[in-house]
């Protein structure tokens, strides 16, 4: 309902099976965090030592799947999208609802306590400079991403560095860099945006939250979709509901949002980093029956980049991704690290 043609559509950018180099490098990637996330259990959870044998399972379960893969050329068909909703279900399948559980309401209550003077600073910006900023901000809070190894490290060595990170962005002309575009479209009436958001932390309180109350003061209705299940350190929907009041606490044009029904939380149902736009829950396909958005945000390199780069859809959309893996900024061009934001026209 949200895609332009469905019957076209794959949710995947990536031929990471058919190419033999992409798959030697997705499956050593796949295995490698499966690894590092028993470790981060261990150490995050040493008062549950029947959680990290259980996570101990899991672990080489899925490993094992994975080498399977690896060990056979002709194995397959898989991509990012199955893999991770493999790993899910055997994480589920033996008890272990949510590795990242400690470290994201850590991230979560970090971002809010800079809440506020982050929205100060935006506020005193002019609105050309804010929408900058307000990019910046969301690309600097996507780094929060324990499903890549290179920045999972960074935040395994101290916490989130929400300033310093938003700081050294590489400067415009980003790599995909549709912001005069998404300007230019921002200065005509946006009746309803959908905003598909990506991780806890930084990520959705100091990246997407400001970008919704700068939807929100341009008087657009704003919803805010969250996966259902947990998926690494991707926000849940009951996360972020806790987290937007937590928010509408510290700032009255959150709360005024929240109270008057302008800004509005709807799980999108899904339960992985990626997402199939074909599988939206029955809550985002009601609400999107009901009141179809001019606007789609899809934010995040699993969702914005992996399983939709291609993707067109009827609404106007925003993609908009920091590329926190080397093959992905290959593909687009880029170099890891690099940025993206294209702004489409519903087609
Ligand atoms: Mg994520």
């Amino acid at each position: 309902m949200l895609l332009a043609d469905e019957a076209a559509y794959v949710p995947g950018t990536l031929d990471i099976c058919g190419d033999a180099a992409l798959r030697r490098h997705w499956l050593a990637l796949f295995r490698e965090h499966i690894l590092s996330a028993r470790d981060h259990v261990a150490r995050e959870h040493p008062d549950e030592p029947d959680l990290v044998w259980r996570m101990d399972g899991a672990t080489a379960t899925f490993a094992a799947h994975v080498d399977a893969l690896a060990c056979d050329p002709l194995a397959g068909p898989f991509d990012t999208l199955t893999l991770c909703a493999e790993r899910e279900r055997l994480l589920r399948a033996a008890g272990v609802d949510d590795p990242f559980v400690r470290v994201k309401a850590r991230e979560n209550e970090a971002a809010l306590a800079l809440l506020p003077r982050v929205l100060e600073e935006l506020d005193a910006l002019g609105e050309g400079d804010r929408l900058h900023a307000l990019a910046c901000g969301i690309f600097a809070g996507n780094v929060f991403d324990l499903g890549s190894p290179t920045t999972a490290a960074l935040f395994e060595r101290g916490g989130s560095a929400f300033g310093a990170v938003r700081d050294r962005l590489r400067p415009r002309p980003w790599l995909v860099d549709d912001l005069d575009a998404l300007a230019g479209r921002l200065e005509r009436r946006i009746d309803h945006a959908l905003l598909f958001v990506d991780n806890a932390g930084s990520d959705v309180v100091l990246g997407m939250l400001p970008f919704a109350r700068e939807l929100l003061r341009r008087g657009t209705r704003v919803v805010l979709s969250a996966n259902r299940t947990p998926s690494l350190n991707d926000v849940t929907h009951d996360e972020l509901v806790a987290l937007v009041g937590e928010a509408a606490r510290v700032d009255e044009a959150l709360a005024a949002a929240v109270s008057g029904g302008r800004l509005c939380l709807v799980t999108s149902g899904n339960g992985l980093p990626l997402i199939d736009l074909r599988s939206l829950g029955p809550e985002l396909r009601e609400e999107i029956e009901r009141d179809p958005p001019d606007l789609v945000v899809l934010e995040g390199m699993g969702r914005a980049v992996e399983s939709n780069w291609n993707a067109r859809l009827r609404a106007d959309t925003l993609k908009i991704a920091m590329l926190k893996d080397a093959s992905v900024a290959r593909h687009l061009g880029g170099d890891l690290y690099d940025v993206v934001l294209r702004f489409e026209p519903g087609g």
